[in-house]
């Protein structure tokens, strides 16, 4: 099994000239739970916007489907840094 954090798959489109994101995927070999992002990989996919889709799988291949904003609640991003440089 090859542990990877989405963080590295996202840095590695990003250099390739993607920046726009609208779901992304995550497979694990887990067989009693859905697999999750760990908190630093949230604030790193948060950084490309919040409403955007990640589905969590299982090894029997069923999954669970949350956004970017359920993951991480009461965020802070980039567009919140432009929001207050117009107040
Ligand atoms: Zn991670």
């Amino acid at each position: 099994m090859v542990l990877q954090h989405m963080r590295t798959a996202i840095s590695k489109a990003v250099s390739e000239g993607h920046k726009s994101f609208k779901a992304i995927a995550i497979a694990s070999d887990l067989e009693d739970r859905f697999i999750s992002p760990c908190g630093a990989c949230r604030q790193f996919m948060r950084e490309f916007g919040s409403q955007w889709d990640v589905y969590m799988s299982k090894s029997d291949g069923s999954y669970k489907l949350m956004t970017v904003e359920e993951l991480l609640p009461s965020s802070f991003g980039p567009d919140d840094l432009r929001a207050r440089e117009n107040h």
